[in-house]
């Protein structure tokens, strides 16, 4: 008997998504200069504790505004982890930048704070800390780091809305942060991205950025920009599940707890570390890594795991091993054993805010059964 597939995300949409959306479409405002955009950035900017917000098309978008927008001088260096999404140094890469990545930590895995001074050269202006998969970077060690050599600070808090580090918001650090909000995070508009930051001309060139540079002399430019703005309608879909984010993190936590008690017996596999001193995991995906026990790769077991009707996705493909970076010379020389070694055997299994916990345990126990073959 077939059994019901799981997919490896299923949103939550149980707010007031369909009102605001119809009050665009009966009030004609659709683009993005309906007011459910403003309302969107405002509310972001109070939820995170920032002063100023810009709503972009994506977390991609976000990123390669919020880099541009620093105005670094070209051929400079940004540090960024290599356990993490091509968007992350397609944003330096974009912006004439040079990215300069360091391997994470086979715990959290999050950049390995202890390799960033190493890569620190006179041309380095930044770093790009990325908050992988539930846990934030210890962000005290990393203002320690920019404040000693001068860096900047960049913060993709893509996977971390609600997260906090030592009790303060993730998306308020360093000089500018970011979030995506496509339908696997914790809260989406479909595709959507927003910018934070504190500081008034940073949001004034993200806004000119987001909207093909246009400045109050109408069509006339004087730099290059894009067109990222976010419409109404996704913005309406936003603020209705901003209103919700509370019963969305907790869900994705709940989730997160039911896998580990689950799945805490079975031999030589990694689970998600659920906390450090400075946070609680929220398990934005719910990874795990096979240990060399397992007669399988990732890819293979997710082979093997989707004919037992469960979704699952690779772990991040590491930035240094990227054939569109390394066939123009990038990364020669690098080695980042972790990152390689997490692609190889990690990857995440189903944890959408709109899971059923009958769906958990319908995973663990599809999941236990397909280790088990790959042990024989
Ligand atoms: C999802 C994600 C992004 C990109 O967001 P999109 O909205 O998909 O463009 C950037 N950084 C990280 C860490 C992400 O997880």
């Amino acid at each position: 008997m077939a059994e019901e597939f799981i997919p490896v995300n299923i949103p939550l949409f149980d707010g007031n998504e369909k009102k605001y959306l119809c009050e665009c479409i009966d009030t004609g405002w659709v683009s993005s200069e309906g007011p459910f955009v403003k309302k969107f950035e405002e509310n972001m900017a109070e939820y995170v504790g920032r002063k100023y917000a810009v709503a972009v098309s994506s977390g991609t978008a976000a990123l390669e505004t919020a880099v541009l927008s620093m105005g670094f001088e070209s051929g400079s260096e940004v540090i960024i982890p290599t356990f993490t999404i091509i968007s992350c140094a397609q944003a330096v890469t974009k912006a004439g930048l040079i990215p300069v990545v360091a391997d994470c930590r086979l715990d959290n895995w999050n950049i390995d704070i202890d390799l960033i001074e190493k890569k620190i050269t006179p041309k380095t202006c930044a770093i790009m800390v990325v908050h992988i998969y539930g846990l934030p970077v210890d962000m005290d060690k990393i203002y320690e780091l920019a404040q000693k050599y001068n860096l900047k600070i960049i913060e993709d808090a893509a996977e971390m809305h609600g997260q906090t580090y030592r009790g303060k918001m993730c998306g308020s650090f360093g000089d500018i942060s970011i979030f995506s909000f496509y339908p696997n995070k914790h809260i989406t508009c479909g595709e959507g991205g927003m910018i934070l930051t504190d500081d008034e001309n940073l949001a004034e060139e993200c806004r000119k950025i987001r909207n093909l540079y246009f400045t109050p002399d109408r069509y006339i430019h004087h730099k290059i920009g894009s067109n990222f703005r976010m419409t109404n309608l996704q913005a309406a879909v936003g603020v209705a599940q901003l209103e919700k984010i509370k019963e969305h993190v907790q869900v994705k936590r709940k989730l997160g707890k039911l896998y580990n008690e689950l799945l805490s017996d079975i031999k030589d596999i990694a689970l998600p570390v659920a906390q450090t001193e400075y946070a609680d995991n929220i398990y934005w995906v719910y990874g795990i890594v096979l240990g060399e026990s397992y007669a399988v790769n990732a890819s293979e077991f997710i082979t093997l795991l989707r004919e037992k009707g469960v979704g699952a996705r690779n772990f991040f493909y590491p930035v240094h091993l990227q054939p569109v970076y390394t066939k123009d010379g990038y990364f020669k020389d690098e080695k980042c054993p972790n990152a390689e070694k997490l692609y190889q055997k990690g990857l995440y299994i189903p944890t959408g805010t709109g899971m059923t916990e009958q769906q958990v345990y319908a995973v663990a126990q599809r999941l236990k059964e397909t280790l088990i073959m790959c042990r024989e």
